[in-house]
């Protein structure tokens, strides 16, 4: 089954990325495809970083804690789920991006924790693009007010955004989500945006993507899982 092809698969994504691009005359040069490794043992993450993935994506600090002890920082790692302020420490220690700021407590602390290993942390401020009250990220109103009182962070650096619109059954339907985050980075004057995952990347590339979340259509299907 293809699915085990991680080079393969790899390759397939890439062609992808490029088609999208090449769509909407982007060049795939300025997208980062982020390998989400979240579940998937060490080998075949190896095999992932042998086959050229130019970053590794992980939702769960203590999963990724493990990994990192034991396969080092070959590529940059990028935290993408949720981060608990206990665990702020860890996350900047661990990580060389963090995608899933949504609030000032956490902000602050990361500053702090940053600053005490003497280094400045790229972060995306999270957006709950859907709105969905179960979702973690800041509404849309809130990202003016976190960016002014993070700007005066040094430990952090606001780089973009980033989202998971609500879930769709056509890539499609995500489209419309898409372009108002591109509209929002815009208008917050940021850089990057991190939007698009195995089923939607392709429409999230065409709307402005800087960053793609790709895991399932790298490393196969994952093993069902609490969360
Ligand atoms: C798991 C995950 C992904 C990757 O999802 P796939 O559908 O497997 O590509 C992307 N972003 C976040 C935040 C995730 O948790």
């Amino acid at each position: 089954m293809a699915n085990q092809d991680i080079r393969g698969n790899l390759e397939r994504v890439q062609a992808a990325i490029a088609r999208a691009c090449a769509r909407v005359g982007r060049s795939p040069e300025e997208v980062l495809l982020i390998a989400v490794s979240k579940t998937v043992e060490v080998d075949r993450i190896r095999l992932a970083v042998a086959a050229g993935v130019p970053a590794l994506g992980e939702n769960r600090v203590q999963e990724a804690r493990e990994k990192i002890e034991t396969l080092g920082r070959p590529v940059p790692w990028h935290l993408i789920g949720p981060l608990q302020t206990n665990k702020a420490k860890d996350a900047v220690r661990l990580f060389d991006w963090i995608h899933s700021v949504d609030r000032l407590e956490l902000a602050r602390e990361l500053d702090r924790r940053a600053r005490a290993l003497g280094r400045t942390v790229d972060v995306l401020l999270e957006v709950n693009a859907g709105e969905e009250p179960q979702k973690s990220g800041a509404r849309a109103d809130e990202i003016k007010p976190l960016l002014d009182a993070i700007s005066g962070l040094s430990g952090i650096r606001i780089r973009g955004l980033m989202a998971i619109p609500p879930a769709a059954s056509d890539p499609d339907q995500s489209r419309p989500h898409f372009r108002r985050l591109r509209e929002l980075r815009d208008a917050a004057g940021l850089e990057h945006l991190s939007m698009g995952m195995s089923a939607d990347f392709e429409v999230a590339l065409e709307e402005g993507a800087t960053m793609v979340r790709v895991g399932t259509a790298i490393f196969g299907p994952r093993p069902v899982r609490g969360s």
